[in-house]
């Protein structure tokens, strides 16, 4: 048994029944995190005295016949989102003792809607990089083999999800970071539009493209927690001021008319022979179900990963000049003079990924080079968002890989940053343009998952949803899990 293979939707309408209670459901991801987190580590905190005491005010409010569609589920949230009381760490040294004095606001929205917090999940630190490597904290192990990488950088809330520890966990996605680790984990991750999900109390990586979204089993258990976490928040001045539709009264709708556009640019040489084959079959499968399959160009799609490390960089140096030890973060205790003390405490504070990245954007934004680099990277960064743009005049949902290959190696790509980057070739376009995207379970590769993507244009989450719902309603890849790893106590 490899813990609780019921959706959201399935223990929702347990717990209103009474036929389960949120101190059980609870209980038992606790116990599954006690027993199978040492294998993987995908926590950095631990949270069960206040998991208990919000599931049993869960159940309180079910008792009253007041709980809505998702109270008493557990959940866990990436360590990037701020929680009041509780450590929020960035899998950063520089914050391993911040805690937050408020939530953010997906945290507040999530414990409103009744969903149960067990915990904080592991990430890259900072959320940069693609492999969970970079966390203070130490890798994320893939469920699926413990040898392998997770994805990252949500890769702990992935492996979460896959190793059934919870039945959803939150992520951000700056490129990728949502949809790369749930395809390397045989999950489904969900990046809704920029401006969707508040950014509210989310710890800033590239502000004009952080997206908060969810990693979960299903497209369905995916729209039923974005409802809940989405919508305009006054204290985020890029929340944007739409309704929210109900994502989940879309899920049923047929698939016959759905115009569902194929690149060939997300098929070039970088793509590993296995997952074009799985990707090839999952096109069949949407156009069995009706969808009509038409081919589109995004002709600017090789610029994404080169425009991308300008602009995340650029934006990242600006967002992390706050971590100085004086406002944020550990302070040096080594350092003689207060120019020593700024330094030292971000030599220390910071790993090397995060060093990298600062160095990279001060340079590309610095006087003489800005026009060079920065200049140049919007251009394109407009070029790549016209390109699907246009592509969606003549199509609903374009589809497409998630990653160049299945889950790789520990260590396998540590020494070579920019094989590390190539890793989101087919993701990042989707954050430079801000439209919202998806990754589901479509087959393995020798016995390692693979994920299908399905972006849809700016706030068309709704087909989104729709198209991987479908799918998945007639596949059962996303059902598939991997054997409990070995148990045993966290180091
Ligand atoms: N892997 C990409 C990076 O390292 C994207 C990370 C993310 O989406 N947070 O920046």
């Amino acid at each position: 048994m490899q813990g609780d293979d019921r959706s959201i939707a399935e223990l929702a309408r347990a717990l209103r029944e009474r036929s389960t209670s949120s101190r059980e459901l609870v209980a038992a991801s606790l116990a599954r995190i006690e027993r199978f987190d040492g294998a993987l580590n995908a926590f950095i905190t631990v949270t069960p005295e206040q998991a208990l005491a919000a599931a049993d005010a869960a159940d309180a409010r079910l008792a009253r016949g007041e709980g809505g569609p998702l109270t008493g589920v557990p959940i866990a949230h990436k360590d990037i989102f701020c929680t009041r009381g509780v450590a929020t760490t960035c899998a950063s040294k520089m914050l391993a003792n911040f805690i937050s004095p408020y939530d953010a606001t997906v945290v507040e929205r999530l414990a409103a809607a009744g969903l149960v917090c067990v915990g904080k999940t592991n990430m890259d630190e900072f959320a940069m990089g693609s492999s969970n490597e970079t966390s203070f904290f130490g890798p994320v192990r893939n469920p699926w083999d413990l040898e392998r990488s997770p994805g990252g950088s949500s890769g702990g809330s992935a492996a979460a999800v896959a190793a059934g520890l919870v039945p959803a966990a939150t992520g951000t996605d700056t490129g990728g970071s949502i949809r790369q680790p749930a395809a390397l984990s045989g999950i489904t991750g969900f990046k809704p539009s920029y401006g969707r999900v508040s950014r509210y109390g989310m710890i800033a990586f590239a502000s004009s493209l952080d997206q908060a979204g969810i990693l979960a089993r299903s497209a369905e258990d995916a729209a039923l927690v974005v409802e809940a976490m989405a919508g305009f928040d006054p204290r985020d001045s890029t929340s944007a001021d739409l309704p929210v539709p109900r994502y989940v009264a879309e899920l049923g709708r047929p698939l016959a008319g759905r115009r569902i556009g194929v690149p060939p640019e997300f098929f070039d040489a970088g793509l590993d022979a296995g997952c074009a084959a799985r990707l090839r079959e999952a096109l069949e499968v949407l156009r069995q179900l009706g969808a009509e399959i038409v081919d589109v160009s995004l002709p600017h799609l090789g610029l994404s990963v080169p425009t991308y490390y300008i602009v995340a960089p650029a934006e990242a140096s600006s967002n992390l000049a706050r971590f100085d030890g004086v406002r944020f973060g550990h302070r040096s205790t080594a350092a003689g003079s207060l120019e020593e003390m700024y330094k030292r405490s971000r030599q220390e504070g910071f790993g090397a990924e995060v060093r990298r990245r600062i160095m990279t954007g001060t340079y590309v934004l610095s006087t003489g080079y800005y026009d060079a680099y920065y200049l140049q990277a919007q251009k394109a960064r407009k070029l790549i968002a016209e390109d699907l743009r246009r592509a969606f005049d003549r199509v609903d949902v374009i589809a497409g890989p998630t990653t160049p290959t299945p889950a790789f190696r520990l260590g396998e790509k540590t020494d070579d940053p920019v094989q590390m980057y190539l890793n989101d070739i087919y993701t990042i376009a989707v954050n430079l343009a801000g439209v919202p995207g998806i990754s589901v379970p479509c087959g393995f590769v020798d016995g390692l998952p693979v994920g299908l993507q399905l972006i849809g244009p700016a706030f068309g989450e709704a087909a989104v949803l729709n198209v991987a719902h479908q799918y998945q309603c007639a596949t059962d890849w996303h059902r598939r899990r991997p054997a409990d790893p070995p148990a045993g106590a966290k180091r």
